[in-house]
């Protein structure tokens, strides 16, 4: 939705809250005040009530039980307990994990710190597609491997990784499969058994929730994942992560996942809508391509090369765009995107590279705005 002339395609950094989701927090902040710990007294039981409600929730976006779900405060803290608690209960055995060149910082520096202590981590490649040859997986997990840890949809691209082969693979050799899963939840139908995923993460502000707030998931059986406690204290999300629950954000997570479900069809068409009128659009005029593969991607997400416009030196024009370039996810760093750069881009087709992310609140009207834009730039000599 614009704000004043600023239009938002941002939609992969973060989400506005919808109404729904901040009407149903709202009370848990001034009524409902309650510690969700609190078990002798009516104000703890309904905060508890509401975070039962928010863990059931939470699981039905996931088709999975409420028990294999945990809260925490981010995507990024789920990874990191996941990551870091794999290699404390395993790595006596099983020293090895697997992943990806072209996954979430969150992934990635975990990763480079494990190496530190001594784990040995192979980070795969991807294709121009931004895909994983999954021969080359095979020949590198093994019975060392503790986990394979594969993005199903990266945050750049959109690209959706066929999660169920890379999972079966790991389960062959006795590793458990970790999956990225922040950027899919809410965007397309979700069955993390189907999949065969034994970890997963949510972050309720990809999905019109609130900031600050996420979950993990643990597969409880066929292989049943345990890892060590990884917030000490009180003892909180069954020894887990300790910590006074965040009963508001988790109620907005909760019901971000119920809105999410309900908006789920319309969401891939109304999305799909967009995002081909702006590529045609763009891919008509300026000789530019779309990064990564455009079969099996986001519906919302179009990462697109605009060398010919020299978009790296017209930033400063686009200031009424509120959209991500250079490195998508810290695009306040002058370093090119380390996937597009994985994918085997130029440094200079990275810098010149935009990726645009819709919304629901996103309109035809903004993309028609944008596509002008674009075509009235004057190309470089
Ligand atoms: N993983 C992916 C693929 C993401 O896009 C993000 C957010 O940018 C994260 C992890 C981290 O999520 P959070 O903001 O909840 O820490």
């Amino acid at each position: 939705m614009p704000q004043g002339e600023l239009i938002y395609l941002d939609n992969n950094a973060t989400t506005r809250v919808d109404e729904e989701v901040l009407n149903a927090m709202l009370p848990f902040f001034t009524e409902h005040y309650g510690n969700a710990s609190s078990a002798l007294h009516q104000y703890g039981w309904r905060a508890a009530e509401a975070v039962k409600i928010a863990r059931e929730q939470t699981a039905s976006i996931l088709s999975v039980t409420p028990e294999e779900i945990y809260f925490t405060a981010s995507a990024t803290e789920a990874i990191n307990m996941a990551l870091v608690g794999l290699h404390a209960q395993y790595s006596a055995k099983r020293n090895k994990i697997v992943t990806v060149k072209t996954e979430h910082k969150a992934v990635l520096e975990t990763c480079i710190f494990l190496q530190q202590m001594g784990a040995e981590i192979i980070f795969l490649d991807v294709n121009r597609q931004g895909l994983i040859d999954i021969k080359e997986l095979e020949k590198t997990v093994d019975d060392k491997t503790s986990a394979v840890c594969i993005m199903w949809a990266n945050n750049e691209t959109g690209v959706l990784q066929p999660l169920a082969a890379f999972a079966d693979i790991a389960h062959r050799h006795g590793a458990i499969f970790m999956s990225d899963t922040t950027q899919a939840i809410g965007k397309v139908r979700v069955d993390l058994n189907e999949m065969g995923v034994d970890i997963a993460c949510v972050s309720a502000h990809k999905f019109y929730g609130p900031k600050g707030v996420g979950a993990i998931y643990l597969r409880r059986k066929n292989p049943r994942v345990i890892l060590p406690t990884f917030i000490y204290g009180g003892g909180q999300e069954s020894k887990l992560r300790a910590g006074t629950l965040n009963v508001p954000g988790i109620v907005g997570l909760g019901k971000a996942c119920e809105v999410a479900m309900g908006h789920l069809w319309n969401y891939g068409a109304d999305m799909s809508r967009l995002r081909i009128a702006l590529e045609q659009q763009l891919c008509a005029n300026h000789h530019a391509f779309v990064n990564g593969t455009m079969r099996d991607r986001l519906p919302n997400t179009s990462n697109i090369c605009l060398q010919s416009l020299a978009i790296r030196n017209k930033i400063s024009a686009m200031s009424h765009l509120a959209i991500s370039t250079g490195s998508a996810c810290a695009s306040a760093l002058a370093e090119p995107s380390h996937v597009l750069l994985a994918m085997g881009l130029s440094n200079d087709e990275a810098f010149n590279s935009i990726r645009f992310s819709f919304g629901r609140y996103n309109t035809m009207e903004e993309v028609r705005i944008v596509t002008d834009f674009f075509n009235n730039l004057v190309p470089s000599a």
